[in-house]
């Protein structure tokens, strides 16, 4: 199978050679078709699956031939654990959106730098990708309202509830317009994340990938004093 037959806009195609991906990896072939028939989605897959395209990529195909009028309200909304990945989807974002037809405007938000700025730059984008807390913040300023998001994404979703967002998380979904599509990523599956999946997600989509490389569950990590006349220096050559 190849992007082709996928039914994406064909201006990513463009982009997709772009950057080398020459075939879809396995949840790109399950989620893209599913997500561009306006289904939810739940994705058990680690990072290094494809995760971030499999999601990127029939976002922006939804969005292309619409005429945006320029506001503080976001189509899309991708809720992330932490800066990085922040930066890392934004980037993701922005490598499929250059030969677009319809321009789409990307912005990611965290905390840990100052709120001014993003407050200013909140104004005529489409696509917001936000860690819980920093996103909550820019609410209560009124920079951005949350009411016209058709998409929501919950990416590393486990991640988000590992560092204690559950709470900024609930309070996010109330703000949401009820009539969305969900798509949710996660590398593992908890009861806690099961609660989560049972309110947000209608019929979902369901693409578990297993991991090639299988983690060990727990890593011991010992330390020993020694004396500096009996510490070794081992070289790998
Ligand atoms: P992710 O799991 O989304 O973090 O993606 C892992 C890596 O795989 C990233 O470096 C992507 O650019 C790359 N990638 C994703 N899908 C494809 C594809 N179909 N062909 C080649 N590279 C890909």
């Amino acid at each position: 199978m190849s992007f082709e037959s996928l039914g994406l806009a064909p201006s990513l195609l463009k982009s997709l050679v772009k950057q080398n991906y020459s075939k879809p990896y396995p949840i790109q072939l399950a989620a893209i078709p599913a997500i561009l028939d306006n289904r939810d989605v739940l994705g058990i897959a680690k990072t290094g699956s494809g995760k971030t395209a499999s999601y990127v990529l029939p976002i922006l195909t939804k969005l292309q031939g619409r005429k945006f009028t320029k506001n503080r309200q976001v189509n899309v909304l991708v809720l992330v654990p932490t800066r990085e990945l922040a930066e890392q989807v934004k980037e993701v974002f922005r490598i499929f959106s250059d030969d677009l037809v319809t321009p789409i405007k990307t912005m990611a938000v965290y905390g840990g730098v100052s709120i001014n700025p993003q407050m200013k730059a909140l104004f005529g984008i489409n696509v917001l990708i936000a860690t819980p807390g920093r996103l909550l913040d820019l609410i209560d300023s009124k920079a951005l309202e949350l009411s016209n998001v058709e998409t929501l994404v919950l990416d590393e979703a486990d991640k988000m509830l590992n560092l204690g967002f559950e709470d900024e998380m609930k309070r996010i979904f109330s703000l949401l317009a009820k009539k969305r599509q969900n798509l949710l990523f996660s590398a593992t599956l908890s009861d806690e994340l099961e609660g989560i999946n049972k309110v947000l997600l209608n019929d979902p989509k369901v693409i578990q990938i297993a991991s090639f490389f299988e983690e060990p569950e727990l890593i011991n990590e010992v330390g020993y004093f020694v004396s500096d006349e009996k510490r070794v220096l081992y070289f790998a050559i």
